[in-house]
């Protein structure tokens, strides 16, 4: 089969509402990200993008509440104890976060992440979610994106108004990360088994991480009934031990982009993009991240928007790749 023939197959396969097998989504990273081919699969790509989000661009902002020494030191992460990449430690006050999330809604944001290392008390979490959803009404949805939750959390964090959960399995992890799989697996299974929705993207990604990684752990994340899909790059923070292999081009986020849009097919809406890229909008993604607070693809806690894409930006960008706005 030609490499059109086999673009066009899947993009019938998504339009069906079904899944790419593993070898069909190897097919597909395989070709390479500047081809006239790839032009043709993201232009597929961007086709099921318009039918599973009703062509809207919507914005993810995520609020870090808080910057310490992590003991987990993850290979990529500024937070790693081991690293001393950051001597800016801080939690934000309920003040800061309150002002933080008011301005996000106002803003239109769809999803505000209040996001945490793995020191953040559950209690406060959910303490200072209830607060957001009493004192700010709109049709954002709350995000908690912390440590691990079983089932008991996950309806409290329901309880409190949140209604999203973002969790993880990370690339190689149990190698670049100290996390146990079966215990992701064990949140992720809380999370299905709420009433709460599951983001869950394909991260961190650099280029040591093989087409079967990745098709492997996207795969992966379909089982879990995953509402919000995407890909994120794993962003080289001076220090980490995963500096020295450098950044993914944007061209091959762009592309890993295109193919987590025809695996997840018509029946995923949402498909994010980190960091955020016009080309991957325009092969697929309808998500964009604006972030501000402790980030850990960086070394310092700000205020402002995480290098300055703010959501007047994004927005500007979805109209420029003929999104709507949500
Ligand atoms: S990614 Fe999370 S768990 Fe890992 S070092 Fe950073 S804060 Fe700690």
């Amino acid at each position: 089969m030609s490499i059109h023939d086999k673009i066009k197959e899947a993009e019938k396969i998504a339009l069906r509402g079904e899944k790419l097998n593993q070898n069909q989504i190897i097919e597909l990273l395989e070709i390479s990200p500047s081809s006239i081919e790839m032009q043709e699969l993201g232009e597929s790509a961007r086709r099921i993008s318009t039918i599973a989000s009703q062509n809207k661009g919507k914005v993810w902002t995520a609020i870090g509440l808080d910057n310490h020494p992590c003991k987990m030191n993850c290979k990529f992460c500024a937070f790693g104890e081991k690293w001393q990449t950051s001597s800016d430690f801080n939690t934000w006050s309920e003040e800061e976060i309150m002002n933080s999330a008011s301005k996000y809604i106002d803003d239109g944001a769809t999803w505000v992440t209040l996001r945490t290392t793995e020191h953040f008390n559950i209690n406060d979490l959910i303490d200072i979610g209830t607060k957001i959803k009493n004192k700010y009404k709109g049709s954002y949805k709350l995000v908690a994106n912390t440590s691990e939750v079983n089932a008991q959390n996950s309806m409290r964090l329901k309880e409190a108004g949140y209604e999203v959960v973002y969790h993880a399995i990370r690339l190689r992890e149990g190698i670049d990360t100290p996390f146990d799989i079966k215990e992701r697996e064990r949140t992720l299974t809380s999370i299905n088994h709420s009433s709460l929705d599951l983001a869950f993207l394909v991260e961190p990604i650099g280029i040591e991480h093989s087409n079967s990684e990745i098709a492997e752990l996207l795969l992966k994340s379909m089982t879990f009934n995953t509402q919000v899909s995407g890909a994120m790059a794993r962003v080289p923070v001076p220090g980490t031990p995963l500096y020295d292999l450098g950044a993914l081009p944007e061209m091959r986020l762009a592309q890993i982009i295109a193919v987590t849009r025809l695996c997840a097919g018509i029946d995923v809406p949402d498909i994010c993009v980190h960091p955020p890229s016009k080309q991957a909008l325009n092969w697929g993604a309808n998500v964009v991240v604006v972030e501000n607070g402790s980030i850990p693809r960086d070394c310092a806690s700000s205020k402002n928007e995480w290098q300055g894409f703010d959501i007047l930006t994004a927005n500007n960008w979805f109209k420029e790749c003929r999104y709507e706005l949500k």
